[in-house]
């Protein structure tokens, strides 16, 4: 299913009465095309005097961009609940899915046979049914240790990190390609420096039709296509 905001709003009237004793407002609620991530609660904080935070203005949003089975709906709904619940209580917990968190999951898993997770991530099964083709900027790192790394770089920060990936320790070597290969869509496009470890096989069977990137000072170029192979 695809969550509407309707679904979502029952949903969460529904487990606030059975799961939260009905204490908790009604946030606004969104649905993300978000890829990245299942569930969110957004908010601002600002900084008391003591040092610990005070959250307000709570957005519920749900990412309605692929097809999930309702169950995992519902859990990820019930897990952004408890993110709400700990955040409008301005309780303090030790991280993001600390102490209190985990307490509360583990204690709703329990009580409503429930499969909430701490983990946003989807399956590998949910990142394969994702098979839109989109454009990704890849770095392939040959790393010292003979494994190789894959960065997929958020198309503002290409020049940067062309040159800031081959500078760091652990790397020997970087190439870059050009590559819709809806494989790569299950890489978080990223802004730093953060390099994946892959499967040499698998890495290769994908950007196999991959186009090298080529670079001359401020210009980046697709090369042609019989120059890609190696
Ligand atoms: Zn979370």
């Amino acid at each position: 299913m695809k969550p509407t905001i309707e679904y979502i709003k029952q949903k969460f009237e529904e487990y606030n009465v059975l799961c939260f004793g009905g204490k908790l407002p009604l946030p606004a609620f969104q649905l993300s095309n978000a890829r990245t991530f299942l569930g969110q609660v957004a908010y601002k904080r600002t900084k008391r005097p003591d040092g610990s935070w005070h959250y307000s203005d709570f957005v519920f949003k749900i990412s309605s961009k692929t097809e999930r089975p309702e169950d995992v709906v519902q859990d990820t709904i019930l897990h952004e609940m408890i993110h709400y619940y700990i955040l409008y209580n301005q309780l303090q917990d030790t991280s993001s899915h600390g102490v209190i968190f985990r307490k509360m999951m583990n204690a709703i898993n329990q009580r409503f046979n429930r499969n909430i997770t701490v983990s946003h991530n989807d399956t590998k099964e949910e990142k394969e049914a994702d098979t839109e083709r989109r454009q990704h900027l890849i770095c392939v790192s040959q790393l010292n240790n003979g494994q190789k790394g894959i960065t997929i770089a958020a198309k503002t920060r290409l020049f940067d990190l062309w040159d800031e990936l081959p500078r760091i320790s652990i790397v020997k070597e970087c190439k870059w390609y050009v590559s819709t290969d809806p494989y790569f869509n299950r890489f978080r496009r990223t802004l730093t420096a953060k390099i994946y470890r892959i499967q040499q096989d698998e890495l290769e069977e994908h950007i196999a039709n991959a186009r090298e990137l080529i670079r001359q000072g401020n210009r980046i170029w697709t090369a042609p296509k019989n120059e890609t192979g190696e």
